[in-house]
């Protein structure tokens, strides 16, 4: 685990190994610290604070991020909003829902930053979704929308990639279209897990996606039809969340097809850059 705080990378599991208070998970992974509910800016901060009274805080710094491609976290579940901007909503045909609309995508699909997605030419078209993901920290059951911000772990970037004509061939075949957005690799996750003290609350961020450095979807979660807090309040009526398990927030308008050869990004200045190569499987 390691976290960037203070200008600087630092290794915090390092950090916890050395620390006489810590009795806390010192091998986990991001994973295990999530689990354990301390992934919090004041459990991390008194970690480095501690070190640096006792002389080790300058052996705990790194260059960088881990050079291995690692997702952020492993849900065990992904809850994806549909339709949560009005101008997607519209450019699909559809008028922007009442209520929130969502659905399931398989966590065996997700893939970090910098793997390839994966596709297939008899799949037909394949839109890219840039989306901006929360990940939850607490179980989280009836949720008061007013309260929904004691339940956020952090945030990062997700590519909903979909298999356009196969979710509409299914859909008019009145099948369920999980498949279309469950395909190996369609889940593109990270880069890193932002905590929700270095994010604006109400989070109003931009978002955008481009392809070979064009711009396609640019918008602003302002934008979005449910806000954060009403998405969680409305899908814990109906299921548990776990900590580790994303939420999807939706799309803006702007989604399109992406071939082998592509490269998508997805950006959102306060988390960074999600950068996921298109190839034939
Ligand atoms: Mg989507």
């Amino acid at each position: 685990v390691v976290v960037q705080a203070r200008g600087h990378w630092w290794d915090l599991t390092q950090a916890a190994a050395q620390d006489p208070e810590d009795g806390g998970a010192i091998r986990c992974d991001l994973d295990g610290w999530l689990r354990a509910g301390r992934l919090q800016a004041a459990v991390l901060d008194a970690l480095l604070d501690r070190a640096d009274r006792a002389g080790r805080l300058a052996a705990l710094r790194c260059e960088g991020p881990p050079k291995a491609v690692a997702l952020p976290v492993r849900p065990g579940k992904i809850i994806c909003i549909g339709r949560n901007y009005a101008a997607h909503a519209q450019e699909t045909g559809h008028t922007p829902p009442k209520e929130p609309i969502f659905f399931a995508k398989a966590p065996s699909a997700c893939i970090a930053d910098g793997e390839p997605v994966l596709v297939q030419a008899e799949w037909g078209q394949i839109d890219h979704e840039a989306e901006l993901a929360v990940v939850i920290g607490r179980r989280a059951r009836d949720v008061a929308a007013a309260a929904a911000q004691d339940y956020i772990a952090g945030y990062t970037l997700l590519n909903d990639v979909t298999a356009r004509e196969m979710q509409q061939t299914d859909i008019e075949r009145g099948h369920p279209w999980f498949r279309s957005k469950s395909l190996d690799t369609f889940c593109p996750m990270g880069p890193v897990l932002v905590l929700p003290d270095e994010m604006p609350w109400p989070v109003e961020v931009d978002i955008s996606l481009t392809v070979n450095g064009a711009v396609r979807q640019e918008s602003n979660t302002r934008q979005f039809l449910f806000t954060i807090p009403e998405v969680l309040a409305y899908v814990t009526r109906f299921l548990t969340l776990e900590p580790g398990d994303v939420i999807a927030t939706g799309t803006p308008e702007g989604i399109g097809p992406v071939r082998p050869g592509d490269t998508m990004e997805v950006r959102i200045p306060e988390i960074g850059v999600l950068r996921t190569p298109v190839a034939a499987r």
